[in-house]
């Protein structure tokens, strides 16, 4: 495996891997790395000849309130793993690489951006789609993975790839889960062994509507309703939104019907999880 820190020399790497005929497939990360994480390396394997990951801790998708500067940081353990499972290189750019001082062009998908998690986190999307933007044009890569964890983020990045024209296709891979069903994140180091076991119920709430759509109840209201209050037996779990969408418009669904998308974000003490589920209710 390859450490990479230099942009043009990660340009560089990728252009002579081209040269031989050779698929580039990339994944960017913030490191922490996880299982969700493997999961898309392992698809990247399978797709792609050489595979390139990037650990990049991305500011400008946090705001000044959130937790860049205690988002989970593993450096050691994450090379350590990527090692294990045999990737080209890891792109480690330095953030002032990245975001010199007179850095001043932005990119932004309208629209999507301002949809779910883009209520209540305004400026994130027009953040991580700089930061990728930026990424692809320096890993130049023929194949990207998504995780559909971030099932919004997957969705506009397919939009920036279409509306900018660029040639590379966008795999999205599904969420990995823990044994209790809490979708991996990195985030989920910051629980509390309490906080931990009250998180399960987000995607056990999630479970009991799509069992509840899948016998036949279209009634978003009545889903909505039925997910608040099984969230709300845990005092701990605060939820930020709780939607019903349309998965390729984000629109709010006015019936179950159809491909819908549970889509919810909770704070558990301190932590913002997110988690959906991907229902075709016929
Ligand atoms: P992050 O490091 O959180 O920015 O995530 C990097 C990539 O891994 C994104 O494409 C995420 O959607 C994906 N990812 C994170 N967690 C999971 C998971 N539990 N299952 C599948 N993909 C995931």
């Amino acid at each position: 495996m390859r450490e990479i820190k230099n942009l043009r020399e990660m340009y560089l790497f990728s252009q002579k891997a081209k040269n031989h005929g050779k698929k580039v497939g990339f994944v960017p990360t913030m490191g922490a790395l996880h299982e969700g994480h493997l999961s898309l390396v392992a698809e990247a394997k399978k797709k792609a000849d050489v595979v390139v990951v990037s650990i990049f801790v991305n500011p400008i998708q946090f705001a000044p309130n959130e937790d860049f500067a205690h988002y989970p940081r593993n450096l050691r353990h994450d090379k350590k793993l990527l090692k294990n499972h045999d990737i080209d290189a890891l792109f480690l750019p330095e953030a002032s690489k990245i975001l010199p001082e007179d850095f001043k062009t932005f990119v932004e998908v309208e629209g999507l951006s301002k949809k779910l998690c883009g209520r209540s986190r305004p400026a994130h999307f027009r953040g991580v789609t700089t930061i990728v933007a930026k990424l692809f044009n320096i890993v130049a890569p023929d194949v990207v993975f998504f995780g559909e964890k971030d099932f919004q983020q997957q969705l506009i990045i397919r939009q920036l790839i279409k509306d900018l024209n660029l040639s590379i296709e966008l795999v999205s891979v599904p969420i990995v889960r823990e044994y209790d069903g809490l979708a991996m994140s990195s985030r989920n180091s910051r629980l509390s062994s309490h906080e931990r076991k009250a998180a399960a119920i987000i995607y056990k709430a999630l479970s009991i509507a799509q069992e509840e759509i899948e016998r036949g109840e279209k009634d978003i209201n009545k889903i909505v309703f039925r997910l608040r209050s099984l969230i709300g037996s845990e005092p701990v779990v605060r939820i930020d939104y709780l939607m019903v969408v349309n998965p390729e418009t984000l629109e709010e669904a006015k019936q179950a019907k159809g491909k819908i998308l549970l889509a919810i974000a909770a704070h558990v003490g301190k932590t913002r999880l997110i988690d959906n589920l991907l229902i075709d209710a016929r």
